[in-house]
């Protein structure tokens, strides 16, 4: 009696669902069932080829309007890792990442791939911990930095340092490092500097790429529009770019904000900039409200 039951109420189980199925227009089943599934029950419904869809397909979405605005961090988050030889994240143990950046560094230090490498007294690879979850980027080493042979060292690099301890991080939880590795300067006055320009940026490139693919950081911050432009490939200024999540290389969270010098000549502008690091802290996880000014 009992097996008699089960099998009763898995033949009603069975029936309505292809029920089911036909009411939303289903003509046949694929696989091993579709006589049955067609004597179910008579259909009602138009034929399958003109039935609606089980699940509505969501409207495409509106043109773009023009705006260079990206999407929200959430959907950019999403987005599939770009190039299918892309390493999985935090791939290398912290001794081999030191290992291969310092290969690295030794191999800018006898570069010799652009103009820049000819008035240099040394290369200035980077600063802080290649361990860190965070990166900050500048355009490249001022005169300060390359007498110390670490970027941000000067004024701007004392604000950046404040800036970073303002977020609740200490030395170890950021790598500093600029996008060319050798000081560009005004030719009329050496003791001046100047933006690296965009042949230097591209000689370059090949090592920003492969520093920033060892370091694989969570988040990065770049500071000015130099850098941002080398990061995003956007010529958009940076009055406009700040504030706004990007992704670099289609995956790494980027922030873009002022460069540290320009707050030193605009400082109404630190408002600003402290807005976009809050950001920065919040998506590293970092409470941003207690030292909020
Ligand atoms: S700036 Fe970069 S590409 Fe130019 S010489 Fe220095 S290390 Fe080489």
């Amino acid at each position: 009696m009992e097996t008699r039951r089960e099998l009763l109420d898995l033949v009603r189980a069975a029936r309505a669902h292809l029920e089911a199925l036909a009411d939303s227009g289903v003509e046949q089943l694929p696989g091993r069932l579709p006589s049955v599934a067609a004597k179910a029950t008579p259909r009602t419904r138009a034929p399958v080829e003109s039935a609606p869809l089980l699940v509505p397909v969501a409207p495409a979405p509106a043109p773009s309007s023009g705006t260079t605005r990206p999407p929200p961090i959430e959907a950019l988050a999403a987005t599939p890792r770009v190039g299918a030889s892309a390493p999985p994240r935090r791939v290398l143990s912290s001794e081999e990442r030191r290992r291969q950046l310092q290969v690295l560094s030794d191999e800018v230090a006898s570069c010799t791939r652009c103009p820049l490498h000819a008035t240099r007294t040394r290369t200035v690879f980077a600063r802080g911990n290649p361990d860190a979850e965070l990166v900050f980027v500048g355009e490249g080493p001022t005169r300060e930095d390359e007498l110390q042979g670490e970027p941000f060292v000067g004024p701007a690099g004392e604000l950046l340092d404040k800036m970073i301890g303002a977020m609740g991080c200490g030395r170890d939880d950021a790598y500093i490092m600029t996008v060319v590795k050798c000081r560009s300067f005004e030719p009329a006055d050496p003791t001046k500097d100047r933006k690296p320009d965009a042949g230097e940026m591209a000689a370059c490139r090949p090592f920003f790429d492969r520093q920033l693919e060892l370091l694989d950081p969570s988040a990065l911050v770049g500071l000015g529009a130099t850098a941002v432009q080398a990061l995003t490939g956007s010529t958009t200024p940076i009055t406009r770019l700040r504030g706004t999540w990007r992704l670099f290389k289609g995956r790494v969270p980027l922030m873009p904000t002022f460069h540290p010098a320009y707050l030193l000549r605009s400082p109404d502008k630190k408002r600003d900039v402290w807005d976009d690091l809050k950001q920065v802290m919040q998506r590293l996880g970092k409470d941003s409200s207690p030292k909020d000014r």
